[in-house]
């Protein structure tokens, strides 16, 4: 799975972390990460941020990957694949950072913290009572003699390690999308960088990782803007260059509140068993705070990777609309798969609703051969493959179910007494030829038509009402030819029992 490199050196990394199914959000931020690698040619890693072992579900531990690489969104190093930089598994790096974090202490850029939580929990309310700055910790460790404190490290005095902000002035962070942005030094406290159980403090972990895997562009979601400044202090501490740092845009709803369950399906879990296509979902989350030219909409997977830069990345807000992506799996369904790609995509569908047997159906087979009919009937109005099954039921089941609103439906303006008469009249018209002739069909319907003095439409919605037990179907003459002889006659013959049935 290596690209070759281009020389561009690019290296990015995608850091989920595995606290439950990949969210869509996180999938953008995975997405655009990935499109500029592959633009540049450059690599991409796979990196598990699984270091908050509260808030970590085991199941995403491998749901991230399958779901990333049902996207089609793949990685050069990591999980998986391995690398030169691994492990790949942030856990698996703490011996790493504590001897960073001593490093830092060592140099006077750190400092031991014997603070109870307690004492910082006074600390903080007091402050932001008063609204001194920074409102939270106070530094009262800032200043303890180092001898001293490593005294009392030693002790065995519970402790965390804290990195020494710059006290006053500004620090700016520079974005590739959204320039600069400047932080007031007084506002940012002394972060924690080492929790008194010795285990890193995300922050920590992340640039350590950063630097350690030779990460080129961080590209993550603008909530993590805020402690960019705390990167920035961390990065010239240990006087390593900075990577170029980019923040896209957090997803909203359409109500422009941040998205969530509320909005609809928000896993790409969810989505995947709803039936979008993991095509149309790349498209429309690429295009999701990204244009090429503000008209363009459909792209192909190598023509984002063409066009795709951050340049044209907008750092505005961006909407996530689920009717939007519907349409446009739609499109993708009518327009850019084929009958076959169409055929294996609904299969599982198919099968999961009881309607077809996976096992017997390959390609070739009559009953593969029948799903492509069907699909191809049915395809302009499937928005997701989850649809299908209900849509198609009629044409896999063995019989269909009759109601008096189906077959005596209202549209049709037909009494019950005409129905009667009307009915075995079309079945026998039906009966005189093969429905495999769609226009011959038709011109012996319309003799029934002619016969009874009827509308065609009144007639038509009759047999389709009969054939397929609804009121809706495409085309009355397209659906019967898929139908096939024997199934339209055997409906036919059900329908007349069941009306004279009603006596
Ligand atoms: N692990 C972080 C997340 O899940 C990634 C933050 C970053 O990319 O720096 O959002």
């Amino acid at each position: 799975m290596v690209h070759t490199d281009k020389g561009t050196g690019v290296r990015t990394r995608f850091a989920p972390s595995p606290t439950g199914d990949l969210h869509v959000g996180t999938a953008h931020t995975g997405l655009f990460n990935w499109l500029f690698t592959r633009h540049h040619g450059g690599t991409v890693v796979l990196r598990i941020e699984d270091t908050d072992r509260k808030r970590l579900v085991p199941r995403s531990l491998g749901g991230i990957p399958e779901a990333l690489g049902w996207l089609g969104i793949d990685w050069d190093e990591g999980p998986g694949v391995g690398g030169p930089y691994g492990p790949y598994f942030q856990s698996e790096r703490q011996e790493l950072h504590q001897r960073y974090a001593e490093q830092l202490v060592a140099q006077g850029d750190a400092y031991y913290c014997f603070c109870t939580p307690e004492r910082l929990a006074e600390v903080r309310q007091e402050r932001q009572a008063k609204n001194i700055l920074p409102t939270g910790y106070d530094r009262h460790c800032r200043n303890i003699p180092p001898d001293e404190a490593r005294r009392r490290v030693a002790a065995g005095e519970p402790h965390v390690v804290r990195l020494k902000m710059p006290l006053e002035g500004q620090i700016t962070v520079t974005d590739l999308i959204r320039g600069e942005i400047t932080f007031d030094a007084r506002t940012l406290e002394d972060a924690v960088l080492i929790k008194s159980d010795g285990y890193s403090l995300y922050h920590f972990a992340n640039v350590i990782d950063d630097h350690e895997m030779a990460i080129t562009h961080i590209l993550r979601g603008e909530d993590w803007i805020p402690s960019a400044p705390l990167h920035v202090v961390l990065y010239r501490a240990f006087g390593w260059a900075m990577p170029k740092l980019a923040h896209t845009m957090l997803l909203l709803g359409p109500d422009r509140k941040k998205l969530s369950k509320r909005h609809g399906a928000t896993s790409i879990q969810e989505f995947r068993d709803q039936g979008i296509l993991s095509e149309a979902l790349v498209n429309y989350l690429a295009i999701i705070g990204w244009s090429w030219d503000d008209k363009q909409e459909i792209f192909s997977r190598e023509e984002l990777i063409e066009k795709f830069d951050l340049d044209r990345v907008k750092a505005s807000s961006a909407i996530f609309d689920h009717q939007k992506l519907e349409w446009m799996n739609g499109y993708y369904i009518n327009h850019l798969l084929t009958l076959d790609e169409l055929t294996a995509r609904a299969l599982p569908f198919l099968a999961r609703a009881g309607l077809v047997d996976i096992a017997t159906v390959t390609p070739g087979t009559p009953a593969y051969e029948h799903i492509k009919d069907v699909l191809a009937l049915e395809k302009d109005r499937i928005k997701l493959l989850s649809d299908i099954p209900e849509m198609t039921a009629y044409f896999f089941t063995p019989t269909v179910e009759y109601t008096p609103e189906v077959l005596l439906n209202k549209k049709q303006k037909l009494t019950p007494e005409q129905v009667r008469e009307v009915l075995p009249a079309a079945r026998d018209a039906i009966a005189a030829g093969d429905v495999a002739d769609e226009a011959g069909t038709e011109a012996r319907l319309d003799e029934v038509v002619a016969r009874f003095g009827l509308k065609r439409g009144q007639v038509f919605m009759l047999v389709r009402a009969a054939v397929s037990g609804r009121t809706a179907t495409p085309g009355l003459f397209e659906t019967l030819r898929v139908l096939g002889q024997p199934t339209c006659l055997a409906r036919l013959d059900a329908a007349v029992a069941w009306v004279e049935g009603r006596g």
